[in-house]
């Protein structure tokens, strides 16, 4: 089954708007010749519509790194969906383990925020992963299975078709720990599996399941040679433009 392959950077809360200018310029210059794959940034919010403008007509997307679900209202610091959109972003990550961990966004918020991405127009990055104790109790499956079914609870089959999902163990996030590429196939086949039991075995195999985690250019061979990984969404070595082209261009 080919499905799209998908390389995502998450600059986090990195770059000035300088940096984040230099960053995309260096992506774009090396991206010439790179047919078979797409490429997503994800820049901090204040630089999104800047990054989206020059971008725009160019073979990279954009994405905002969050957003709530309200239309509008008295929410200081949020960014709305229509935000969003209006700043030019394609996608937006949903439920990013820092969310769920640093800011303590659970299921019933995930799922509110992929309703409202899918709702204005928006495609969201769905986020899912266990911690380190949840892996080593064995409650892998059961935390994938109760994320995965949480955040798409009243998700039509037509949205379901603008989801993606990213595996992101939390333990392998920052930590320069990467899931072996077995781990991540077996945690894919997982998702892919539960997206299937709820909307068809068609929509599960065409959803594009990317894999996060201490993403390096040299573990990239790997992950990406596996059958369930349709790319990656990385963090810390997509903040300099050799080292993320690195990792898009692997064979
Ligand atoms: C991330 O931010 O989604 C991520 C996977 O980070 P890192 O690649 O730095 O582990």
């Amino acid at each position: 089954m080919s499905r799209r392959q998908i390389f995502a950077g998450n600059w986090k809360m990195y770059t000035t708007h300088g940096e984040a200018m230099a960053l995309v310029e260096g992506i774009l210059a090396g991206l010439s010749g790179v047919k078979d794959r797409e490429v997503i940034v994800f820049p901090p919010s204040p630089w999104a519509k800047a990054v989206a403008e020059r971008c725009a007509k160019t073979s990279i997307a954009v994405g905002m790194q969050n957003m709530y679900y309200e239309n509008e209202g008295a929410f200081t610091g949020e960014v709305s969906p229509a935000m969003v959109r209006d700043a030019g972003c394609r996608y937006v990550l949903i439920g990013h383990s820092e969310r769920r961990h640093v800011f303590g966004e659970n299921d019933g918020e995930v799922n509110r925020k992929v309703k409202a991405a899918l709702s204005h127009g928006l495609e969201p990055v769905l986020c899912v992963g266990e911690l380190l104790d949840e892996r080593e109790k064995d409650l892998t499956d059961e935390v994938l299975a109760r994320q995965v079914n949480g955040a798409l609870e009243g998700v039509d089959a037509a949205g379901m078709k603008k989801v993606i999902v990213a595996y992101e163990p939390v333990w392998a996030i920052g930590t320069g720990k990467v899931a072996t590429p077995e781990i991540a196939d077996g945690a894919h086949r997982v998702i892919r599996r539960l997206v299937g039991e709820r909307f068809g075995e068609e929509t599960a195999s065409v959803l594009p399941i990317l894999y996060g985690g201490s993403v390096k250019p040299d573990n990239i061979a790997g992950l990406h040679a596996m059958e369930e990984i349709d790319g990656v969404l990385v963090g810390g070595a997509s903040l300099k433009a050799e080292s993320f082209l690195d990792i898009i261009r692997v064979k």
